[in-house]
């Protein structure tokens, strides 16, 4: 039974914390400095979270000022097209 975390187990990836539309223009990087896998990375209009890394500790959430960051089984539906937006980002296939 693969576990439900970011990482990869049994060859799925089961779930990651996705980084959405508020992100763009904002980019403050306050979820950088309390990850504790250093798993947010810069991209060139918003921050991305590596889904293979995460470990859906949920840390980033609160620190985040435009509440930018969901987990991706709860990702506004207006902004759902985040997340394949970070597994492209990263080169991972969607689960
Ligand atoms: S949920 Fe935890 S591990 Fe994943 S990006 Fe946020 S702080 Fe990092
Ligand atoms: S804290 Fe929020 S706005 Fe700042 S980089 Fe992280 S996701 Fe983007």
């Amino acid at each position: 039974m693969a576990r439900v975390t970011g990482s990869v187990t049994e060859g799925v990836i089961c779930m990651t914390y996705i980084i959405a539309q508020p992100c763009i223009s904002e980019k403050d990087a306050s979820c950088v400095d309390v990850c504790p896998v250093d798993c947010i990375y810069e991209g060139e209009d918003q921050f991305y979270i590596h889904p293979e890394e995460c470990i859906d500790c949920g840390a980033c959430v609160p620190e985040c000022p435009v509440e930018a960051i969901f987990p991706d089984d709860e990702v506004p539906d207006q902004w759902t097209e985040f997340i394949a937006k970070n597994y492209v980002y990263f080169d991972v296939p969607a689960p």
